[in-house]
Parts: structure tokens; sequence; C-alpha cells
């Protein structure tokens, strides 16, 4: 906790969402639109993965999946960009980890931030084999949210029930009194829209239309992407 000796300080909020954004899509930047306001975030970083640990590598690239999603964020002053696990000079063998993405943020906004990293339900089940993963909670929040299209099929594995209960938090002050140390839930609407289902469409010659900014499909059929994955 921060304090200036005698009154708990508020500190600033950052949102932290990582995904392979392949491509980004409206699921993406609503959630990130109403845990900013739910969570009194004052930014949300988009940071977009080079080789996510847990995906077969994409087909399209860093740089054009990182494009879309600046093009996306373009008019939105809560959001920004981060492309720090893309200038990584050793991206394309080397896995980005979010332990390393984290210690590189901390470094480089202090200790007096609150860092909120934010999962969807599908990636909050596997984090137990994410490298150094009980490491991450020591570095920032976790907000978790709910994604309709991907209930969970099995119980959660005893390690993240436990790691819940030891770090779960109702009271939303805590994510700004500690720069680190909670897990909190946050209902949001639910989208049920994926990179996956907009690939499979673009691949059927359908359109995307209302599924992520029309940026964002222009920029797919300028640059052909998808067509043949
Ligand atoms: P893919 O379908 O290729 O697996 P994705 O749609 O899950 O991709 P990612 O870039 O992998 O997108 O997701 C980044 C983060 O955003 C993850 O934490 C994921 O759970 C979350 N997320 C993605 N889509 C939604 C959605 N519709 N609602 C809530 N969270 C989402």
């Amino acid at each position: 906790m921060y304090t200036n000796g005698q009154a708990v300080i508020k500190m600033p909020a950052i949102g932290i969402l990582g995904g392979t954004f392949n491509p980004i899509h409206f699921g993406h930047l609503r959630m990130a639109q109403e845990l900013a306001e739910s969570l009194s975030l004052n930014e949300v970083r988009f940071i977009p993965s080079a080789n996510p640990p847990h995906k077969p590598l994409p087909l399209v690239t860093a740089d054009h999946r990182a494009a879309m999603v600046q093009l996306a964020i373009a008019d939105n002053t809560l959001f920004a960009f981060d492309d720090r696990e893309l200038r990584r000079t050793d991206t394309i063998n080397t896995p980005s980890y979010t332990i390393d993405t984290l210690v590189s943020l901390r470094t480089e906004l202090g200790e007096k931030v609150s860092l909120v990293l934010i999962m969807g339900s599908d990636v909050f089940t596997k984090f137990d084999t994410w490298h150094r993963w009980q490491e991450i909670i020591s570095l920032c929040h976790i907000a978790l949210v709910q994604r309709p299209d991907k209930k969970p099929s099995e119980p959660l594995a005893k390690s993240l029930e436990t790691f819940l209960h030891n770090h779960y938090t109702e009271h939303f002050d805590d994510l700004h009194e500690s720069n680190a140390g909670f897990v909190t839930m946050q209902a949001i609407t639910p989208l049920e829209i994926s990179s996956t289902a907009i690939r499979s469409i673009l691949q059927q010659k359908h359109s995307a239309r209302y599924l992520t900014p029309q940026s964002v499909l222009d920029f797919i059929e300028i640059n052909k992407l998808y067509a043949s994955i």
C-alpha cells in the first residue's frame, strides 16, 4: 500500500491487454472500454504479442497485426498502443512471456502506478501453465472477464482455485491502493466475437462487418489478409 504517512494515496491504474489480435475486434475494444470505466483505469495499453507461447504461430505478420491494433484504437484517447513485445530482438525463436513484459513496464513506470492485467476467462484457465506464473501477481493485479463463447468445460485447476482464494477482491479500491496483488472479476457486455470466427468468415469470403472497425476491415482488404488461412 502507498501512503504519505497517514492517508492512503490512490494511485493511477493502467490496464494491460495483451493478445495476438489476429485480428483485433469489438470484443477486445468493448471489454477495454468497459473495464476502463468500471475500474477507473487511466489508460488501457494494447500489447500485441510477437510469438504467443500458447498459440500456433500466426500466419499474418506481427507488423500487420500491430497496424490493425493501431487503426482500431486511433480514435480513443483512453487507449494506447505498446509495441514492446514486438521490439524485442529475439522474437522469432523466443516466446513473448507476460512476466518479461510486466517487468519491463514496471521498470518504465515505477512503483507508484497500479498495473491491471486484463484476461478473458479462456486465458485464465491456462494461467498456471504460464512462465513463472506465480510471480506475475507481485507485478500487477488481474482483472478477469467472462467470455460468452468460452464457458469452461472442466472445473478450474486446484492451483488456480487456491490462487483466486488468496488474491480475490470485490473491492475496486484495492486496485488503486496497491500497485499489484489482487484479482477481480468484472462483468462486461458479453460479445461473442473471436478472431478465430473472423478469420473463418473472411476465409469463406463472407463479410466481417460490425465485428471489427471498418478501418481494420479496409486494412485487411488492401493487404489481402486471411483470404487463404
Ligand atoms: P483467437 O480466436 O485467435 O484465439 P481471440 O479472439 O481469443 O483470438 P486474443 O487476441 O487471443 O483474441 O485475445 C486477447 C485477450 O482478449 C484474451 O485475454 C482474450 O480472452 C480476450 N478476449 C478476446 N475476445 C474477447 C471477447 N469477445 N470478450 C472478452 N474478452 C475477449
